[in-house]
């Protein structure tokens, strides 16, 4: 669910989902506080994107975000095993 989370966060922040997959998105976000976060982030990036280029967001900018993000997850995920 994470997962699916992931892949339609772009177009929950834009708004493009339908009422069934918003409140879907909607309920997840209550269970599950990495996908907050995750949301979260992708917010303000979009907001960064929009303030960059009136509106309509070139892909590669995007594809670079949507990298640093994933990274970030890793990282996270990375941690809770880590022991140093
Ligand atoms: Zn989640």
């Amino acid at each position: 669910m994470c997962r699916d989370l992931a892949e339609i966060a772009s177009d929950y922040i834009d708004g493009e989902l339908n009422g069934r997959q918003n409140l879907s998105v909607k309920m997840h976000l209550m269970m599950c506080k990495d996908c907050r976060t995750f949301i979260g982030n992708l917010r303000a990036s979009s907001n960064l994107l929009s303030a960059h280029s009136s509106g309509k967001a070139d892909e590669e900018f995007l594809r670079r975000i949507d990298e640093r993000v994933a990274e970030a997850l890793s990282v996270r995920k990375n941690k809770c095993s880590d022991s140093e």
